[in-house]
């Protein structure tokens, strides 16, 4: 039997991805990027012989541990090729749509405002 590796509520699959059962498991840092997308930091930019001609190969890394290996024409700005690993999925094949995310991540800060408010009120109360 394969051995299980779980991350939190999530289990990570043998490519290294985390994966969730459900956007409520979802840490807050994955949560903003299944809204917003990923923040992607470009690494270093190497030259090296491709497609019968040069080309520049990059990879982009999230915070939220996915990379991105991209390969460019360096004339033309096109994409040659665009690879993906590492970061977050969801185990069944449906993922949740952006909106989903948005209200997730939405209703997770507004908890925490509400939060913050009731605290703010307890202290002003006490020392006022
Ligand atoms: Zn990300």
């Amino acid at each position: 039997m394969a051995k299980i590796k779980r991350a939190g509520k999530g289990i990570v699959d043998k490519s290294g991805v985390t994966r969730w059962g459900s956007i409520h498991d979802v840490p807050d840092p994955f949560l903003f990027c299944l809204a917003w997308n990923h923040a992607w930091d470009v690494g270093e930019v190497v030259e090296r012989p491709g497609w019968g001609t040069k080309v520049w190969e990059a990879i982009g890394s999230c915070d939220c541990g996915r990379r991105r290996k991209d390969v460019i024409d360096p004339l033309s700005g096109g994409l040659h090729s665009r690879q993906y690993t590492g970061g977050h999925g969801f185990l069944s094949k449906s993922r949740p749509d952006k909106k989903v995310a948005r209200l997730e991540y939405f209703r997770r800060k507004r908890a925490r405002q509400e939060e913050l408010a009731r605290m703010q009120k307890k202290s002003e109360s006490e020392t006022g």
